[in-house]
């Protein structure tokens, strides 16, 4: 298998400010735990910049130049309580996305089997024409449309398996058919949404967890509804939302995974993947606040991807 790992060092300069739980130290922790020799086989390459065209696919015009209006000269600026921009945001959001869209060219194309984008801000509380929950872009519903738009994909799945729901994904595909989202998640927990009953036109698929359930609630969920869903959607190309704040560690929730259950998903995904799209996998970091926990989870994820996982 040959994985590609996309990342920017632009993604470093978004800056939250003191004590945000989304800090570049996020990715610091992660780009320290894919030096391991464990990790020679990636193939590495810098993310490069999402064209505004491919964004507007999904966020109105008057959206995308709100953000860019937003951002500050120094210092900080808010677009919600929780989503802080500085005057690196701009250059790290493209990026971000740029990643997601990238890694979709290069898979479709053949270069790569799979990709993992390290990349932030992260996007799945990004709504088309709202920031929040620290997204600015939805990377992942972007690049949804871009395989569509750029690669004829008829029918594309976003699966996200990070402990908050993701509104801004599930608001994107919400009346198209050939979009699947699906979705654990922590509830109650921020955004509030993610119920069973929101099941968009039949193609959204929550399957919200309790505080305190751990990996065999999670396989549960997976095996009893998600996994089910996305084979009998069939997509033919495949995305995943990789949040790692499930973890037990993670300071934001309180689900109680442990990296063999990340392995686990990850693996399910793959066989989905090998079986639909020819093993076409696009997965892009969410959330994950705890830095070990974070590092450790991302390495399980992305060395399972690359087919070594033990
Ligand atoms: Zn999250």
């Amino acid at each position: 298998m040959t994985t590609l790992l996309l990342t920017h060092p632009a993604c470093l300069n978004h800056d939250t400010g003191y004590g945000h739980p989304e800090s570049a130290n996020r990715l610091r922790a992660i780009e320290d735990a894919l030096a391991a020799p464990d990790f020679k086989r990636l193939k590495r390459e810098e993310a490069p910049r999402a064209d505004l065209a491919a964004i507007e696919r999904l966020h109105p015009k008057a959206y995308v130049e709100m953000v860019q209006a937003a951002i500050p000269a120094r210092d900080h600026n808010w677009l919600d309580a929780d989503t802080i921009v500085s005057p690196g945001s701009w250059e790290a959001a493209l990026r971000a996305t740029g990643a997601t869209l990238y890694a979709v060219d290069q898979v479709m194309a053949g270069n790569a089997d799979n990709a993992f984008c390290a990349v932030r801000p992260p996007g799945h509380h990004a709504e088309p024409s709202r920031a929040m929950g620290f997204c600015l872009f939805n990377s992942v519903a972007v690049a949804a449309l871009h395989a569509r738009a750029k690669h004829g994909a008829k029918r594309v799945a976003v699966v996200d398996f990070d402990v908050h729901h993701g509104n801004g994904t599930q608001a994107a595909f919400w009346t198209d058919q050939d979009l699947l989202y699906a979705s654990t998640h922590q509830m109650p927990l921020f955004p509030g949404t993610g119920a069973l009953n929101e099941t968009g036109v039949g193609n959204i698929w929550n399957a919200p967890l309790a505080p305190g359930d751990d990996g065999e609630d999670f396989r549960a969920a997976f095996e009893g509804r998600i996994l089910p869903a996305l084979d009998a959607f069939a997509p033919d190309f495949l995305l995943v939302s990789a949040g790692f704040d499930a973890h037990i560690r993670d300071p934001l929730a309180q689900i109680r995974l442990l990296e063999p259950d990340f392995a686990w998903i990850t693996e399910k995904l793959m066989e989905a993947a090998a079986k639909h799209t020819g093993g076409k996998l696009v997965s892009t970091l969410e959330g994950g606040y705890d830095l070990d926990a974070l590092a450790s989870s991302a390495a399980v994820h992305v060395k399972t991807l690359m087919g070594a996982a033990t």
